[in-house]
């Protein structure tokens, strides 16, 4: 193979002597060197000086390339190479594209075309494009870079996201490249497929329930039917279309049982609103939505990601009103002992039997900081616990067969029950 002195043209011609190469991805190979050069212009250029640098040769009577070659070249390089062999040497067949058979610059037009059919209806004020990775064209590519030494290459992929980008955002006025983006586009080269996903909205905010029988999340039995006909999940699942959106996830700090009401000030929520085409609310439209009789739920500000653990892992204190029906009939030093063997008492407890099957026997540790007693009836009275985070209270009346020690129960040494039970309170710090 020859020499033309100039160690660019050589690798060009060396690439063209190897593979047919439309002008885009022959560029790409050379994407180092030239500044504000496209990859077409590049490409397009070492043809030209190729083209030349051959027609000076074939005149000199030095030739350095048989004809074999020069068809060879011809073929896999095209215009204007190939014009000038047509001329002066002999008929040429163009061959397609080694790594993307001739039809990047269609496929451009196309994902372009179907990326703004997906942005129409969305809102957006920053977009990232990804191109899905390990594509034929980029095996390709691989090969050609591998078997050619060439280290002056740009990826496809890189090349495809700047490309697309560059005509959305002429058309859009958006630049691509937010790492945090309202929408993110992920492109296939080989399906030509794309996928469109809007970022999440996080609302925080907090909720009430009013009634009892209501589950934090929808709770389905084992027929498929719904074990409580309401839930908070439920309410909170109405936004979804104001966000035209996928749907929400609900991220609570803790849960309260379904048949107890949760009231006070609220238990700390946030409501994840997946895939939203919609950006643009007015909280107030948003809390007028989600009104309901039974579920309160307010929202107060827009969050992010980050505050998802952190509002999930929170473990403060609750207020719990628990009214309990002792069978046997109360007298007032039973008060007397209940409030003094569980005031700043630490509870011993076992995951509880109900919820054994959901969740592993494990031994945990509880403080309850204060509790007051108070005789309704000659059966019932009413309980103010003021507990640690993660206290089965309905155990500490119970005592849960032993499971749970000291409890109501043990202290009365009479059967104790939970009549009802409300969160009054979640300590906020
Ligand atoms: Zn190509």
């Amino acid at each position: 193979m020859s020499h033309l002195n100039n160690e660019l043209l050589d690798k060009a011609l060396k690439a063209l002597s190897n593979y047919p190469l439309c002008d885009r991805c022959l560029g790409r190979l050379f994407a180092k060197y030239g500044l504000r050069l496209s990859n077409p212009e590049r490409g397009r250029a070492l043809k030209v000086l190729l083209a030349m640098s051959i027609h000076k040769g074939l005149g000199s009577g030095s030739d350095v390339l048989s004809k074999e070659d020069l068809v060879r070249i011809a073929e896999n390089g095209g215009s204007p190479i190939s014009d000038l062999v047509q001329h002066y040497v002999g008929p040429v067949n163009l061959r397609k594209c080694y790594i993307c058979g001739s039809k990047l610059d269609a496929l451009l037009s196309e994902l372009t075309v179907k990326c703004l059919n997906l942005l129409k209806g969305r809102e957006f004020k920053s977009l990232l494009i990804g191109v899905e990775k390990n594509s034929t064209y980029e095996e390709r590519e691989r090969e050609v870079v591998f078997t050619l030494s060439i280290d002056s290459w740009e990826s496809i992929r890189r090349e495809v996201k700047r490309e697309v980008g560059k005509r959305l955002q002429l058309i859009t006025g958006v630049e691509p490249g937010f790492k945090e983006p309202d929408v993110l586009l992920v492109l296939n080269l080989d399906t030509k497929e794309v996928r469109v996903r809007s970022s999440q909205i996080f609302l925080k905010g907090y909720y009430l329930k009013l009634g009892r029988n209501i589950s934090q999340r929808w709770w389905y039995s084992k027929n498929g039917g719904l074990r409580y006909k309401a839930s908070v999940e439920g309410v909170a699942e109405k936004l979804a279309s104001v966000f035209s959106s996928d749907g929400i996830l609900i991220h609570a700090a803790g849960r309260e049982d379904s048949d107890a009401r949760m009231l006070g000030s609220g238990r700390p929520l946030i409501i994840e609103v997946i895939n939203p085409r919609k950006k643009s609310f007015e909280l107030e439209r948003v809390n007028e939505v989600l009104r309901d009789d039974w579920v309160k739920i307010k929202i107060l500000t827009t969050t992010s990601s980050g505050e998802l653990e952190e509002v999930k892992k929170a473990r403060k204190p609750k207020v719990y009103r628990v009214v309990a029906y002792v069978p046997e009939g109360l007298e007032e030093e039973d008060l007397k002992r209940v409030e003094n063997g569980l005031s700043n008492a630490v509870i011993f407890q076992r995951t509880p039997k109900r919820i054994l099957k959901r969740k592993k026997d494990v031994l945990r540790k509880r403080a309850v900081h204060k509790l007051i007693a108070r005789m309704l009836s000659k059966n019932l009275m009413e309980l103010i616990v003021v507990c640690e985070s993660g206290l089965y209270v309905k155990e500490v009346v119970t005592g849960d067969e032993g499971r749970t020690n000291p409890s109501v129960s043990s202290l009365l040494g009479k059967e104790s029950l939970p009549v009802f039970l409300d969160v009054l309170e979640y300590v906020k710090d």
